[in-house]
């Protein structure tokens, strides 16, 4: 593993030719490890309340937004409608709420999705491991969890209410993921938080950690960037395209065979040039508000979790791949009855 030394001297290091022969590196190992699929997925968020208060987020308990969840009929409006576009990876969203968005609550819609999508996964508050591995039988291949940032002080100061405050429960988070049985996990920092190089080596050391501990787990990483909340004075990280470019050839050549994702939270230009050093999934056509697919009527639309700065449709998005030499797969999984599944931990 590469140590903090090393890592922030490649993420100062600013010379063009330094950055195109780690480029280089990574599209050599992408090929290598890796081929040329990439698995496009959309988010579909469920509900949007939520009782912590992450100063930086639009579905904090104390903004003013229209709180919604959906109801079982809106959940099949939203899902055929996503579907209809051809995506087959769904990752379903809560806001941080047991109480509005308890477990019996994600497993009708895991179950409703099952009609849609060979392949479901969630970005849920941090759960037990028994609730996990219930809906890892209900159908959920993958989760999503991101510690947000690594540094202790700032998470503090950054999470200022609500049970996500517990900063050692959500780092213990993927350990109990991944002791369900479910498949694979998605790991990241919010780029911006906190010093961008103590994050990555934590985020690295913590995710290298895991592979050795859970071998049979498929992990990937994501590198989010805060998108700040409009009229908000944080006292926020810039991290610049280049940062970010970075970060995902580092990814690529330290863990290459781990996923790398990249969101629609980016600009299109910034996801095609990422593409060939390494990135193995992207959504396409993404909404972040709760019915923000079909419920256009509703009020709730108005208010997204953060904007979307890749708009393209899923159309134009296989354009794009196909042209720069990708296979674009919707469909990379198959559900097959989970009762005799495995479970991983040891
Ligand atoms: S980041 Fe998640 S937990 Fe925090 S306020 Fe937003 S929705 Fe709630």
């Amino acid at each position: 593993m590469i140590s903090y030394e090393e890592l922030k001297t490649i993420l100062d290091n600013n010379d063009r030719r330094f950055i195109e022969d780690l480029a280089q590196r990574a599209r050599a190992v992408a090929v290598q490890y890796l081929g040329r699929a990439v698995s496009i997925y959309a988010p579909l968020y469920l509900s949007n309340f939520c009782d912590n208060r992450c100063v930086y987020c639009g579905f904090n308990r104390e903004m003013g937004i229209q709180r919604k969840k959906l109801t079982p009929e809106e959940m099949h409006l939203e899902m055929a409608k996503v579907a209809a576009a051809g995506i087959r990876n769904i990752l379903l969203l809560t806001g941080d709420s047991r109480k509005m968005s308890p477990v019996e609550y994600i497993k009708s819609a895991v179950n409703a999705a099952k009609t849609y999508f060979p392949s479901i996964s969630l970005e849920v508050y941090p759960l037990e491991v028994d609730e996990y591995r219930e809906l890892f039988l209900a159908g959920v291949d993958g989760v999503t969890i991101y510690q947000e940032t690594y540094n202790k002080e700032r998470y503090r100061r950054l999470h200022t209410a609500g049970k996500k405050t517990d900063y050692d429960y959500r780092y213990e988070t993927p350990e109990r993921i991944a002791k369900s049985g479910i498949r694979t996990i998605s790991m990241g920092v919010l780029l911006g938080l906190a010093e961008v190089s103590q994050d990555i080596y934590r985020l690295f050391s913590h995710l290298e950690w895991l592979e050795k501990k859970y071998p049979g787990v498929e992990y990937s990483l994501s590198f989010p960037r805060l998108i700040p909340l409009k009229d908000s004075a944080g006292d926020y990280f810039e991290v610049s395209d280049v940062a970010l470019i970075k970060l995902i050839c580092l990814a690529r050549i330290l863990f290459p065979r781990v996923g790398v994702n990249l969101s629609t939270r980016e600009r299109a230009h910034i996801r095609n040039h990422a593409l060939p050093l390494g990135v193995t999934r992207i959504s396409a056509a993404s909404r972040t508000s709760v019915g923000g697919y079909s419920l256009r009527h509703c009020e709730n639309h108005e208010d997204p979790q953060f904007e979307i700065m890749d708009t393209r449709p899923v159309a134009e998005i296989v354009v794009m791949l196909q042209q720069q030499g990708f296979d674009p797969v919707f469909t990379d999984w198959r559900r097959i009855p989970a009762e005799s599944a495995p479970i991983n931990n040891k």
